[in-house]
């Protein structure tokens, strides 16, 4: 698989660490220093439990020291589960004859987006599965994008549509970047080749490179922002993690700025496939946390996505840990929000979910957490991607930018979504943070919640 080498990333996996190298290597992340491959491997290879408590204390503090106490809220939007390929972990796999197959009209897009405007949602990812014509597939997205954007109800609209979509090239990315997208994404799935071949049995996705490709056609395309990850379950997840890494030292030689997220999906059970029922390589809750918290002292500056595929429990514990975007109350059924309680949502959903709580409960157990909930979307729309955000993000000029948007957009979530109790919770918290404040920021935002008091929204600096 280009740009992964897999010899070397194997002889990384059975190194001697000392305790001291470990402590060492946790100075350094105090530093917000971004770590070496080597570096990363010895943090993986750690089972010492006093050793991994130390390896969660550093995650919590370059956590807190880059992204403080925001948590950046999403929604997934499923399109079509139509699909051309079979990838034998997922429900929407062409060969999966049980699945319903349903494309959603422009008007249902703009229907599902409404019920989730109504629901105070502001980030959108839109997913779909990869048709055969790559024409049909760019053309289809480009007007879902566009239906998303133009969707308003009562004043308010999507702020941000990140896409996880199939590889295109730089040309239909360019299509892509001039609908407005903000980050595209997609997935290696497994970035070990053998088993990468043995899992994808039909279809353009049969080929990995296609999919490494995608990230640098997205590039050459301008599309700054781009998300990437593993498929977690399909191969020994300490070398997925590494080359993963490799991934990205790449992509910061070649791009000069690296991925703008990063995901850790877990492979969940999904409709028709006995794969995804009992994936090969399953990762116990230890190795996940402790590859969250390894993966956010590698990449400080890199967000970490956590789907609802997780448990209320480990989200609640991974926000803490390194975690900085997680989605709430999604559907992987094109047409889920419509009517939810349809019963054959089971054979149209791509895999199971494990967090099934609304906007308004997540929202709650933030902020009962002392988190900050954001809708923010002020970066993209300000130009604020790319080398550009990373510059500013490392000299730490972009934190007192996001709390006080971060803020602003809670106070308008209370106002317009939540329910007394969680409204009470808020403004608590939002107390709590202004009196943190400098002087000057604290003047910006009251400026702004003035506003908001005066039925002025979607401010941001
Ligand atoms: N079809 C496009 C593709 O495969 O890149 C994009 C959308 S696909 C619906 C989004 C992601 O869902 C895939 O990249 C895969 O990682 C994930 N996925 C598929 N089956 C899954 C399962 N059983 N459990 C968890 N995630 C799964
Ligand atoms: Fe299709 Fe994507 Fe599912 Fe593979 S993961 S079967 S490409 S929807």
């Amino acid at each position: 698989m280009k740009h992964i080498d897999e010899s070397k990333i194997n002889s990384l996996l059975n190194l001697n660490v000392s305790r001291q190298e470990i402590d060492d290597i946790l100075k350094k992340t105090k530093l917000l220093k971004r770590l070496t491959l080597e570096e990363s491997a010895k943090l993986l290879s750690v089972k010492d439990a006093s050793l991994l408590e130390k390896i969660y204390d550093a995650a919590k503090h370059v956590k807190n020291a880059i992204y403080g106490k925001r948590v950046v809220m999403f929604v997934p939007l499923y399109i079509s589960n139509l699909c051309a390929n079979s990838c034998v972990y997922c429900g929407f796999a062409s060969n999966n004859k049980h699945t319903v197959r349903k494309k959603l009209s422009i008007q249902e897009i703009k229907q599902e987006t409404q019920i989730l405007l109504k629901r105070g949602h502001k980030r959108i990812l839109m997913v779909a599965g990869e048709m055969a014509s790559s024409k049909e597939n760019i053309n289809y997205y480009v007007d879902a994008v566009k239906a998303i954007y133009d969707t308003e109800y009562k004043g308010n609209k999507i702020k941000r549509v990140n896409v996880n979509v199939a590889p295109l090239s730089a040309q239909q990315f360019k299509m892509l970047k001039q609908s407005g997208i903000g980050t595209y994404q997609i997935f290696q799935e497994t970035y070990h080749d053998a088993t990468y071949r043995k899992l994808h049995i039909a279809g353009a996705k049969t080929d990995p490179d296609s999919r490494l490709n995608a990230v640098d056609n997205a590039f050459k395309a301008g599309i700054d922002d781009v998300g990437i990850g593993p498929l977690l379950g399909l191969y020994d997840y300490r070398f997925e993690i590494l080359a993963m890494l490799m991934h990205i030292e790449y992509l910061e030689k070649t791009y000069s700025v690296g991925p703008h997220t990063i995901s850790v999906p877990r492979v969940e059970p999904a409709p028709g496939s006995v794969y995804a029922e009992n994936p090969q390589y399953p990762i116990c809750e230890e190795d996940f946390k402790k590859l969250v918290a390894v993966l956010r002292l590698s990449v400080p500056y890199t967000g970490i996505i956590m789907s609802t595929r997780e448990t209320v429990q480990i989200r609640d514990t991974l926000v803490n840990l390194g975690v900085s975007q997680i989605s709430a109350e999604s559907k992987v059924t094109p047409g889920g929000y419509e009517d939810s309680s349809r019963h054959n949502d089971k054979l149209e959903r791509q895999f199971s979910l494990n967090d099934q709580r609304t906007l308004n409960q997540i929202v709650q157990s933030l902020l009962s957490q002392g988190l900050i909930p954001s809708f923010c979307a002020a970066c993209y729309r300000k130009n604020r991607t790319g080398e550009h955000f990373m510059g500013l993000a490392k000299h730490g000029a972009i934190k007192h930018i996001c709390d006080i948007n971060a803020l602003v957009t809670l106070k308008e979530y209370l106002e317009d979504f939540a329910t007394p109790e969680v409204k009470t919770l808020g403004y608590k918290l939002i107390d709590e943070h202004k009196a943190k404040l400098d002087n000057t920021s604290i003047k910006v935002l009251e400026k702004f919640f003035t506003n908001i008091d005066n039925d002025i929204r979607d401010e941001y600096i």
